[in-house]
C-alpha cells in the first residue's frame, strides 16, 4: 500500500522525549518512520506541515456520549465529531445513559455504533452495579470480555463500601480500574454548588469539600486492602489531593484525573447564576484550583480527562436549581489549556501533551498516546499561535453547554488522523497542511487528503 509522507512538522511526543522537526513516513495506517529527513518516493502521498505541530492523538478517559437515550444532547456519532474537532483520537464513555450501560449487549451496542460513525476509536466503560444502582455488582469479567475498558457508575458514587471492595478485587483480577465518581451522596444532599462564601451570597444549597475528600480517603483505603486499581474522577478539592498524594506515598494502586474547568474555573465563576458553572464536583476555591495545578505539575494527579457532559439547551436554560450539572469539553479542552497554561510559560508544550497522551494511556495500562514507529498512526496536527474566538461553529457536539464560547483562543487542532486517515479538519486555518502533487515539489493546488466517509474507514475499537 502507498505511503503517505508528512513533512516539515514539529513532532511533539513525549514518550519518546521528541520536539522538533521531523519528517514522518505513514503506511497501512501505522507510523513507519520519525527522521528528520524522510525522502519521499514515487507514489507516496505528501504533505507539507510546515509551520505546524504533531502530537500523538489525545486519549480521553472520560466522556459522556448520552447514547442510548439522550440523542437530543449527544449521541455516539456527534460526541466522536466533538472528539475528532479537539484532538481527541481514542475516548472512553461513561455507562450512565437510558438504559445503563451494564450487559453485553450495552457495551456491543457501543462498539457498533462508534465503529458505524467511523471517527474516533471508543471504548465503554460499564456500570460498576446493576442499573447504576449502588446495589447488585455486574458481570465484569463478561463486560470486559464484550469491550468494556473499565468499570464506574460515575454520575453517582459507589456508596456500599462491601460493592466497592468486591468491585476492586473482580477488577484487579481482569486488571481494569474501576474509574470512581467521589461523593458522599448524604453530604451532597440537594447541593448544587460549592460550599463557602459563593454558595452563601448566592443563597444556594452548598456541597461541602468532605462530600468529595471522605469518599476518596474511603476508596483508596478499599484499593490497599483488596490490591485493586482505583482511578478517581475529577479531582476538585485540596484534602481529595492530599489523601490522594499520601496514597501513592504508600504504594496504593490509585490514579487520578482533573478536568480543564477544575483547572481554570473556581466558584466565583458560578456567580450571575451562571448554569455553565454548574458542575458534579462543584467548582471550588482559588486556593484547591492552585492544589489541583500543583498535583498535575508534581504527578499526584496522572492526566487531564475533560469529563464532556452534553446536555440539551432545553434542559440547561432553566433556573439555576434546576439545571443539570455538567458542561462539554472536548472542542475546547486543548486551545484552553494550551492558552491558560503554555502560553504564559507556566507549562511546556510536552507537558500538556502528555497529559493528553501517554498519560492517561498508563493509567489504563496501554500502549497508547505515542507516535513510536509501528504505534497507529492516531495524531492531532496542532497550530498555535493565531489568536481566534472560539465560538459555537468550533462546536461538533450537539449541546452548547460550553462556559468559552466567546473566548479568544490561541491555539486550534487543525487537524486529526486516526490509523493514518483525517477524521477531522480545521475549516479555517491559516496555513492549510498543503499536498505535494509530486514528490519534492510543491502542488499548487488547495486539495486536501479526503475526508474519511463512514462506509471507507478502517478505524476500529480497541
Ligand atoms: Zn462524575
Amino acid at each position: 500500500m502507498s505511503r503517505t509522507v508528512i513533512r516539515n512538522g514539529t513532532i511533539v511526543d513525549p514518550s519518546q522525549g521528541l520536539h522538533g522537526r521531523m519528517d514522518m513516513a505513514l503506511r497501512n495506517g501505522v507510523v513507519e518512520d520519525i527522521a528528520p529527513e524522510v525522502r519521499p518516493e514515487s507514489g507516496d502521498k505528501v504533505f507539507d506541515v510546515q509551520g505546524l505541530y504533531i502530537a500523538p492523538g489525545f486519549i480521553d478517559l472520560h466522556t459522556h456520549l448520552r447514547e442510548p437515550g439522550g440523542e437530543s444532547a449527544e449521541t455516539i456519532e456527534s460526541g466522536c465529531r466533538a472528539a475528532a474537532a479537539g484532538g481527541f483520537t481514542t475516548i472512553y464513555c461513561m455507562p450512565n445513559t437510558r438504559p445503563v450501560c451494564d450487559t453485553e449487549t450495552g457495551v456491543h451496542y457501543v462498539v457498533s455504533r462508534a465503529a458505524r460513525a467511523g471517527c474516533v476509536r471508543v471504548i465503554p466503560v460499564a456500570a460498576v452495579t446493576k442499573g447504576q444502582q449502588g446495589e447488585e455488582i455486574t458481570n465484569m469479567g463478561r463486560l470486559q470480555r464484550a469491550g468494556a475498558g473499565a468499570f464506574s457508575d460515575d454520575g453517582y458514587p459507589v456508596m456500599n463500601a462491601e460493592i466497592m471492595r468486591r468491585a476492586l478485587e473482580y477488577t484487579s483480577m481482569i486488571g481494569v480500574p474501576v474509574m470512581e465518581h467521589c461523593e458522599d451522596a448524604n453530604l451532597s444532599g440537594s447541593g448544587a454548588v460549592h460550599e463557602g462564601a459563593v454558595s452563601l451570597k448566592l443563597g444556594l444549597r452548598g456541597i461541602p469539600r468532605v462530600s468529595e475528600s471522605t469518599m476518596v480517603s474511603r476508596n483508596v483505603a478499599l484499593a490497599a486492602a483488596t490490591g485493586g486499581h482505583i482511578h478517581i474522577c475529577h479531582v476538585s478539592a485540596r484534602e481529595s489531593v492530599e489523601a490522594i498524594r499520601e496514597a501513592k506515598r504508600n504504594g496504593v494502586h490509585v490514579t487520578a484525573e482533573v478536568t480543564p474547568h477544575h483547572l481554570t474555573m473556581t466558584d466565583k465563576d458560578v456567580l450571575g447564576y451562571n448554569v455553565n458553572a454548574k458542575m458534579k464536583p462543584p467548582l471550588c476555591e482559588e486556593e484547591d484550583r492552585e492544589a489541583l495545578i500543583a498535583a498535575l505539575e508534581d504527578g499526584t494527579i496522572d492526566c487531564i480527562a475533560t469529563d464532556h457532559a452534553p446536555h440539551s439547551a432545553n434542559a440547561k436554560d432553566n433556573v439555576f436549581d434546576e439545571a443539570p450539572f455538567g458542561i462539554i469539553g472536548m472542542e475546547s479542552a486543548f486551545p484552553l489549556l494550551f492558552t491558560e497554561f503554555v502560553l504564559p510559560g507556566r507549562w511546556p508544550l510536552e507537558f500538556l501533551v502528555e497529559k493528553l497522551t501517554v498519560a492517561p494511556a498508563a493509567v489504563v495500562n496501554r500502549p497508547w498516546g505515542t507516535l513510536q514507529p509501528g504505534s497507529p498512526a492516531d495524531m492531532a496536527i496542532l497550530q498555535l499561535g493565531q489568536p481566534y474566538t472560539f465560538e459555537r461553529r468550533h462546536l461538533h457536539s450537539r449541546s452548547s453547554n460550553c462556559p468559552w464560547l466567546g473566548r479568544t483562543m490561541k491555539g486550534r487542532v487543525a487537524m486529526t488522523l486516526v490509523g493514518g486517515l483525517p477524521v477531522y479538519e480545521s475549516p479555517d486555518l491559516y496555513g492549510k497542511p498543503q499536498p505535494v502533487e509530486k514528490p519534492g515539489r510543491k502542488s499548487t493546488s488547495t486539495k486536501t487528503p479526503k475526508r474519511k466517509t463512514g462506509k471507507s474507514n478502517k478505524a476500529t475499537t480497541r
